[in-house]
């Protein structure tokens, strides 16, 4: 995120909003005459404190919470990046993957340039710092950079004490403006601008490059594909749901989502629980489609850290049962029905269908949001293999019986583009269909972009 007003302390609260989106590491850089930054390991509480941070003045800023994708979660990763150039400072925060991030450090390595970190957001800074040095027209060193770059970017760009948000040409990931009470301001999620007393204005568009004035901001483009590629996986789990993302309000997707579920998949059951806390939309949905009662199933330790991104499997099914426990009175001897957004690798629910029989439900059924993940994102989420998917070589029968429950349905991919109300030529739907919006070396392109709309 970014932002132009007393930057460090806002940001600070900007990124506890957004905190969900990235838990490994948090860092933000200011502007007061010169760049500074203070980044770290840890949550945003835990990295933004002390005597350091309260030195950091100045009103303009960028921010960031990081979730690794591409690059090891360590020190040398967290961001913003800032680089020293003849033409001046320069700070980064990225969201999303390059694609092509292996080709381009391949060739400049080859060309000698050297690099610091194992992150793609690396390769974005040095090749915007070198545009810098060939140009004093700030925009232009921007539309250059990515011209060269294929892939999933929402930036956030602080050029001395110019601030810029762009977004790559199908927007992938979200970015938003809004105005503050002092000033404007950039950020993945809409939510960051109700909780600052501000108001939203409107999204940043697919290919835009929009610059933070200190009385409002411009906004300039690059030509971008006739279709967006918006990742469904947003509106299904990623984003809050008190969010607007490309103006659909997430927690009305989510229970559209649920809806459609519950028309596609029905189920004779006494009772539906929501996985908390992104389960819950579209148990909402459920419910209110197929007439049987909600309830709340699970009491969630809210200080438990993610268990998806646990790296080991016992530590994953040792995370799962510390983080929920079945509320018994809504289970015990019924016919319950447990909604989760997504299975990814089915680890998480085969031990929440486990601990709900424990609790005495009589049957245990499964719905669920998001169609089968059954292929790798390479645009920003962390599902990067074949084997590790629930859904490979499996049919949905044998899914049921991995995760031990009575029945499971998912929605499907027609039945989620319906919920979403959005084409489907402008969504990603890359992990589900396996047909990628651009050139992925070795997978299929679901429709070729003329290289032209690129440029
Ligand atoms: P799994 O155990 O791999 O099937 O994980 C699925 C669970 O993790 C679901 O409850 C989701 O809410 C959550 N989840 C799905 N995708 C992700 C992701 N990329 N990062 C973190 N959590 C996720």
């Amino acid at each position: 995120m970014a932002m132009t007003c007393n930057a460090a302390s806002t940001m600070k609260r900007a990124l506890r909003v957004i905190q969900h989106r990235g838990q490994e590491s948090a860092g933000v850089a200011v502007f007061d005459g010169r760049i500074k930054s203070l980044k770290g390991m840890g949550l945003v509480h835990e990295v933004l404190c002390g005597r350091e941070f309260d030195m950091l003045s100045g009103n303009v800023g960028i921010g960031h919470v990081r979730y690794s994708t591409t690059g090891t979660s360590s020190p040398e990763n967290s961001q913003p990046i800032v680089v020293s150039t003849s033409a001046g400072e320069l700070a980064l925060g990225h969201n999303g993957d390059i694609v092509n991030a292996d080709k381009i450090r391949m060739k400049l390595q080859s060309e000698g340039w050297a690099f610091l970190t194992s992150t793609d957001s690396e390769i974005i800074v040095r090749l915007l710092a070198n545009e810098l040095t060939q140009t004093t027209d700030a925009v232009r060193a921007i539309k250059n950079t990515m011209r060269v770059l294929d892939g999933a970017y929402s930036l956030t760009v602080m050029i001395g004490g110019r601030v810029f948000g762009i977004r790559d040409p199908l927007g992938f990931r979200p970015l938003c403006i809004g105005k503050l009470q002092n000033g404007y301001a950039i950020a993945s999620e809409s939510a960051v601008f109700d909780i600052l007393r501000g108001e939203f204005i409107r999204d940043v568009a697919p290919g835009e490059i929009v610059e933070i004035t200190p009385g409002g901001f411009t906004s300039s483009r690059v030509p971008s594909p006739l279709h967006s590629a918006h990742c469904m996986f947003e509106w299904v789990y990623f984003a809050r749901p008190d969010s607007i993302v490309d103006g659909k309000e997430v927690y009305e997707l989510r229970k559209n989502i649920g809806r459609k579920l519950a028309e596609e998949q029905p189920v004779d059951a006494d009772v539906i629980v929501a996985v908390p806390d992104s389960g819950r939309g579209h148990a909402l949905g459920f419910s209110e489609k197929s007439g049987i009662k909600y309830e709340e199933g699970f009491m969630k330790n809210r200080y438990v850290e993610r268990t998806f991104i646990l790296p080991e499997q016992n530590k994953r099914d040792e995370g799962v049962l510390l983080k929920l426990n079945p509320i018994k009175s809504t289970v015990a001897g019924k016919r319950v029905v447990i909604v989760d957004d997504s299975i990814v690798r089915g680890t998480t629910m085969r031990k929440i269908v486990e601990m709900v029989r424990r609790a005495g439900a009589k049957e245990v059924h499964v719905r669920i949001g998001c169609p089968p993940v059954r292929a790798p994102c390479y645009y920003g989420i962390d599902m990067k293999t074949r084997e590790q998917f629930a859904a490979t070589n499996r049919t949905v029968e044998q899914i049921a019986k991995m995760i031990t429950a009575d029945s499971l349905g998912y929605t499907s991919v027609k039945g989620l583009v319906e919920a979403l109300e959005i084409s489907e030529n402008d969504l990603c739907l890359a992990c589900l269909t396996g047909e990628y919006p651009s050139n992925v070396p070795g997978e299929k392109t679901r429709y070729q972009q003329t290289l032209e709309a690129h440029i």
